[in-house]
């Protein structure tokens, strides 16, 4: 078990090598814990690709991949499809030229100090908010598209069981205040910070990348203001403007695809 290199990355920025990877390892290894997937897993994988399909800011490469799975799911009309038949698909099995999804776990700006902090469940996070921005930047309508597929396959497929039940009664308690695309980008910040904020200093906080209150001061002072009473207040259109350029597509760095 050899230590990987470390990747030097800024900490201010997304990359597409940790979308990718959260992609491979979600489609791979977590989606494949399942031989046969029926029922609401199986309506939970369709959801999921199709939402992929639609906002994935993906290399070409990976939108063909994308688009091909997701038609080839909604073809999908029995009650019930086999692992390895999506894993042909996923595989590229007909090889067709230029689709792919590489099998490559490359995390960068989500390396932890140890292989087991961070990578996977930050990639889902980053993924996540990349998703809910892309929805708002391509002026998507529906505002709970987003949210709701990524709220059931967290419920259907992720490894963590005791993440996926906390964040499904958050989303039982509160994600009906969503109604507008815009609330949906600021719904996610939200709960991730109370997550953040529940598991500071906690044994699975990488201690090179302690849990914060997101965005820092420094990162964004004019998200952060100051009540009458002296109490913190978050200046709510200013994170979501801070939101839209953090996660915008455009500036998604591709260092160390391959
Ligand atoms: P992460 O929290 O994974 O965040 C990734 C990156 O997102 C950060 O580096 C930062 O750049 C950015 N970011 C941070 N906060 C915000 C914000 N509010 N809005 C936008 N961007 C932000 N672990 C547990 O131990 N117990 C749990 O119950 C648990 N529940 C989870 C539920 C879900 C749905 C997920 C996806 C993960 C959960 N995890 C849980 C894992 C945990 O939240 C972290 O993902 C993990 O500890 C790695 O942390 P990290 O330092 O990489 O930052």
């Amino acid at each position: 078990n050899t230590k990987e290199p470390w990747r030097p990355f800024s900490s201010s920025r997304v990359y597409m090598a940790d979308l990718e990877s959260t992609l491979h390892y979600s489609l791979r290894v977590e989606v494949a814990a399942h031989t046969v997937i029926k029922g609401e897993k199986l309506i939970s994988l369709k959801k999921y690709i199709a939402v992929l399909a639609k906002h994935f800011p993906g290399r070409t490469m990976v939108m063909n991949l994308l688009t091909s799975a997701n038609s080839w799911l909604q073809n999908q009309t029995g009650e019930e499809i086999s692992y390895e038949a999506f894993q042909e698909i996923l595989d590229n099995s007909g090889q067709s030229p230029d689709t792919a999804l590489p099998e490559a776990e490359t995390w960068v700006g989500c390396q932890g100090s140890q292989p087991h902090f961070r990578r996977y469940p930050c990639g889902v996070w980053t993924l996540f908010h990349v998703l809910t921005v892309q929805a708002l930047t391509t002026r998507d309508t529906d505002p709970k598209e987003v949210l709701s597929a990524m709220r059931n396959y967290i419920h259907s497929f992720f490894g963590c069981r005791y993440c996926a039940e906390h964040f499904e009664n958050m989303a039982r308690e509160s994600v009906e205040e969503v109604n507008t695309v815009s609330s949906a980008v600021l719904w996610l910040w939200s709960r991730h910070n109370r997550v953040n904020n529940r598991l500071a200093g906690a044994l699975s906080e990488d201690p090179n990348f302690p849990k914060i209150q997101w965005p820092s001061p420094e990162m964004c002072s004019a998200c952060h203001t100051v009540t009458q009473n002296g109490d913190h207040k978050w200046n709510d259109n200013q994170v979501l403007l801070y939101l839209q350029s953090y996660f915008f597509f455009d500036k998604i760095l591709s260092d160390y695809l391959e």
